[in-house]
């Protein structure tokens, strides 16, 4: 489990404005913060400087108040969900699930990665289907399956890029309840990236607005819901 700390950060892409612009926050231990905002107006990018995959062009990032800028994505222990799932369609949903572990070479033994995916498995709803492959599943399984990959490698924080965006409105609605109920009850830290707005006002505890790199507000849904 982890807070996470943006101070000041700025991120530039050459000469032009800059696509995340002096932002602020501090995310607490446990705290599901939203982040949205208008296409372009620097979520992903926020995001992807947060798990390490984008260079911060200035100000600090920390975790657990340990300044990480210069961190290796590996070394900073944060699990990204993508929205096109990035599963690998040869492998078993099982071994989507453990594919992570396998990658800290030597760090679980066979049986801790058993334990660990069928625990996963298990909290996901996923038991009956771990010997099948992607393209067999539904895309509520698959985002399932891409949830456990998050959750198998027991990381400090969660970080999701419009997770949903590509499920159609029933299955959007269930997800975001299932989403829901597993961060509560995993209590872990999560910063959630979509332009739904639904999701914005239900999901988390408080909302970022981003626009053209700037933060414009930070509220909870409810302080959103009722200003003026
Ligand atoms: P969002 O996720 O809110 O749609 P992005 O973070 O993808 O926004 O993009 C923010 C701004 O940065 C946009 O103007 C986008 O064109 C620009 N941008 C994003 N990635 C790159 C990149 N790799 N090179 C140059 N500009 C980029
Ligand atoms: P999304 O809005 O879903 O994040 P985009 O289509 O904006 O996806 O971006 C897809 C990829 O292209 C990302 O890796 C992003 O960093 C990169 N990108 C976005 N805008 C630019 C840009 N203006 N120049 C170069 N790369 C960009």
């Amino acid at each position: 489990m982890a807070s996470i700390t943006l101070n000041h950060l700025v991120k530039k892409y050459g000469d032009g404005f800059p696509a995340v612009n002096d932002v602020s926050i501090d995310i607490a231990d446990g705290e599901f913060l939203i982040l949205v905002g208008p296409s372009g107006c620097g979520k992903s990018t926020l995001l992807r400087m947060i798990v390490g995959l984008e260079d911060i062009t200035s100000g600090d990032l920390l975790i657990n108040g340990q300044r990480v800028n210069e961190k290796e994505p590996r070394e900073r222990n944060l699990s990204m969900v993508f929205q096109n799932y990035a599963l690998y369609p040869h492998l078993t949903v099982y071994e989507n699930i453990a594919f992570p572990l396998r990658l800290s070479k030597g760090k679980f033994s066979d049986e801790e990665i058993d334990r660990k995916v069928r625990a996963a498995a298990s909290t996901l709803d996923l038991d009956e289907h771990l010997e099948r492959k992607p393209a067999n599943l539904s895309g509520g399984q698959r985002q399932r399956v891409a949830m456990g990959r998050a959750i198998v490698r027991d990381a400090d924080a969660f970080l999701f890029d419009e997770p949903l965006s590509n499920l159609d409105a029933k299955l959007r609605g269930q997800m975001r309840t299932e989403i829901a109920q597993l961060q509560r009850r995993m209590g872990i830290t999560s910063v959630y990236v979509t332009h739904d707005q639904t999701e914005a006002m239900t999901l988390g505890d408080r909302v970022a607005v981003l626009k053209k790199g700037i933060l414009q507000q930070i509220a909870s849904p409810r302080e959103l819901y009722e200003q003026p």
